[in-house]
């Protein structure tokens, strides 16, 4: 059965799935609609035997400028404690994990703002491409007294050192420096993404897909040997603990606007 998808779009290219953001008037703004949506879309694309390789990408001009926070002010705010932990377990940490754990190879193709909660979507899949343009950021310790968003992936993709500086500050990283780092496979100019996303997702479908399937799972399993998860799921509580803070608070008190603000004057954004 093929679901209608009204905040992502999702193309069939050859043996490759496309699931795009499609949000772009609102920077691909991660919704609830967005992340069920996205969540279906790849349960969709792992049951279909045709699909080899799923790529997350989004249309416009940002991959993805994180979850929707005017959605989250307008329908969460009175949220119990134990309301906001289920909510974000469900739609932030197992929804992210499922990307993480899909048993076939996955790209994430990023161009513009890939921010927090998009920063925490793309850095699940296995391989990333990023354009030129392309620039990462998780402010959320600058902005809203935040501790990261609530997948704490970030010293796995680009080491301790950076992850301290990157979250500490809120600051910006290009896509030039995340290469550096390990973070991405490849930057490449923005009129050649697609095409060099494409060119590296028809070369992983070429692989006999039960091998490719077993070297992944053996990948994730030497993350795994080596904390991963369980690092991932301490920081998911820790992170509960930070929405529940008095300085927290104080940041809801005096609007998100002003901590957002606050967030940029930080980054030098
Ligand atoms: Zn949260």
């Amino acid at each position: 059965m093929k679901m209608n998808f009204e905040c992502i779009s999702v193309e069939r290219r050859g043996a490759v799935a496309w699931l795009f953001h499609n949000r772009p008037e609102a920077r691909n703004a991660e919704s609830r609609q967005l992340l069920d949506e996205l969540d279906a879309a790849l349960g969709e694309a792992v049951a279909n035997d045709t699909v080899r390789v799923i790529v997350i990408a989004g249309k416009g001009e940002h991959f993805s400028a994180g979850h929707d926070l005017k959605e989250a002010q307008s329908s969460r705010s009175a949220f119990t404690v134990e309301q906001r932990y289920a909510y974000e377990e469900t739609r932030y940490f197992d929804y992210a994990l499922r990307i993480w754990d899909c048993p076939k190879p996955t790209i994430a193709s990023v161009q513009g703002a890939c921010m927090a909660g998009g920063f925490m979507v793309a850095n699940m899949c296995d391989m990333m491409v990023a354009s030129e343009d392309a620039f990462f950021s998780d402010p959320v310790c600058q902005s809203l007294a935040s501790a990261a968003v609530e997948v704490l992936v970030h010293p796995w993709v680009m080491g301790l050192r950076a992850a301290h500086e990157f979250l500490l500050t809120g600051r910006r990283m290009s896509a030039q420096e995340a290469h550096r780092l390990g973070m991405v496979n490849h930057v490449v100019p923005r009129d050649q993404l697609d095409e060099r996303t494409t060119e590296l997702a028809e070369k992983v479908a070429g692989a006999y897909p039960f091998a490719a399937k077993l070297v992944k799972r053996s990948l994730k399993r030497a993350a795994d040997i080596q904390g991963f998860r369980a690092s991932l799921q301490s920081h998911f509580d820790t992170h509960q603990l930070s929405h529940v803070s008095d300085e927290y608070r104080r940041m809801r008190e005096a609007g998100l606007a002003a901590g957002i603000a606050r967030g940029k004057g930080a980054s030098g954004t």
